[in-house]
């Protein structure tokens, strides 16, 4: 799965420039609208800014690298890339599985903008996406679901998908592809933010569509010119340069999610806890099949929606964000957002700060 490098190793790796002397080792930005073209009107390979440019050439070639993939193609956001996909695979009249339980701005695109053209959209929880992928001609997966952490098993369900001739669409923004490369387990496209853990630093917001089909990335690209939802260059620039630090950080945003798991887990005032790297945890076997880390949030639940807010104010490190995979631990109450979820109901997305910093934080911020 991983070829012959770690995974730190490839994302530095992806990152890197080619060894030419005198040329920086670390890509420079270049935001450029318009370029030079020649006079025989033969197409260069940059003419104009929404159509390509090597900042996104470099960002793609390493996205490609690290998800496993022939290619990938940069967005604005992860609603970008995720859009521009249904609207190229869900045609009018096509029946298109949505999570149920996952980010749910997608299904209510899908409820908005695609049913009313005639889409039969349906919404699935992670438990039965495999019996209503049985019937669809598209699905899109969410795997750990965001915010509940429920596992997809994603073999099965692309065995189902392929045996129907359905196309599966892979949300893989929670694991990012240092914990999970579906590409390899049978889908046919990856969508994901990389807002989240992979730029990691709550300072940007971007987005990609990954995959080997040539004709299906093509099409992808030709949608994102004509809507134009790209991504800005220098965002790109910052994308890339914080990828060649995403291995080191997802590994310690993962250690530290397992030891507040266990803390959490163990504590009066928690309800309930998910993690798929509990071994106790109703989705770890599929994890442990399809995951290579089990990813840097922790889904819990506590008596009520004060004892959420209590726990952000009494603590000194955790800080209440919505976005998660940032280099700060912060917790989101789902609920506030409409998740069907309980009030109490919190994801805590884990930084990378010193575990035994954060559990005593929090265990003293519990009471
Ligand atoms: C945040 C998120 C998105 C949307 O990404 P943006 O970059 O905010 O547009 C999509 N899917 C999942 C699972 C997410 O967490």
């Amino acid at each position: 799965m991983s070829g012959p490098y770690g995974d730190s190793t490839r994302s530095v790796k992806a990152t890197a420039s080619q060894r030419v002397p005198g040329q920086p080792v670390a890509p420079p930005p270049m935001p450029v609208a318009a370029y030079h073209l020649s006079d025989d009107e033969s197409e260069p390979l940059d003419s104009y800014g929404r159509s390509s440019n090597p900042t996104w050439r470099q960002l793609e070639a390493a996205l490609a690298a690290l998800e496993g993939a022939g290619w990938a193609l940069s967005f604005g956001s992860g609603m970008a890339a995720i859009t521009s996909v249904l609207r190229v695979l869900a045609k009018p009249g096509a029946t298109l599985v949505v999570p149920a339980d996952g980010y749910y701005q997608v299904r209510r695109y899908a409820a908005e903008y695609l049913a009313p053209l005639g889409v039969q959209v349906r919404e699935t929880s992670a438990a039965d996406i495999c019996t209503a992928a049985e019937s669809a001609d598209v699905v899109v997966a969410e795997t750990p679901v965001n915010p509940t952490l429920d596992v997809v098993d994603l073999h099965r369900l692309a065995m189902t998908c392929r045996s129907r001739g359905a196309t599966l669409v892979v949300d893989n923004t929670t694991p990012t592809p240092l914990g999970q490369q579906p590409l390899s387990l049978g889908a046919d496209l990856v969508v994901a933010s990389a807002t989240k853990a992979l730029s990691g630093h709550s300072d940007l917001l971007a987005g990609y569509v990954a995959g080997s089909h040539g004709e299906l990335l093509a099409a992808v690209e030709r949608e994102r010119l004509l809507s134009g939802a790209i991504l800005g260059p220098f965002e790109a620039w910052l994308a890339l340069r914080s990828l060649g630090s995403a291995g080191l950080r997802f590994d310690r945003q993962c250690h530290n999610a397992l030891a507040m798991a266990l803390v959490l887990r163990d504590h009066p005032a928690v309800r309930s806890v998910r993690y798929p790297g509990l071994p106790a945890d109703p989705a770890h076997d599929v994890a442990c099949a399809q995951m290579r880390r089990f990813g840097g949030l922790v889904a819990f639940e506590l008596a009520d929606a004060s004892a959420v807010h209590r726990l952000v104010e009494r603590s000194d490190l955790l800080v209440a964000a919505t976005s998660f995979g940032g280099i700060h631990t912060s917790v989101d109450r789902r609920a506030r957002w409409g998740d069907p979820v309980p009030a109490g109901f919190a994801r805590m997305s884990l930084g990378i700060e010193d575990v035994d910093d954060l559990v005593a934080d929090v265990v003293r911020a519990l009471g």
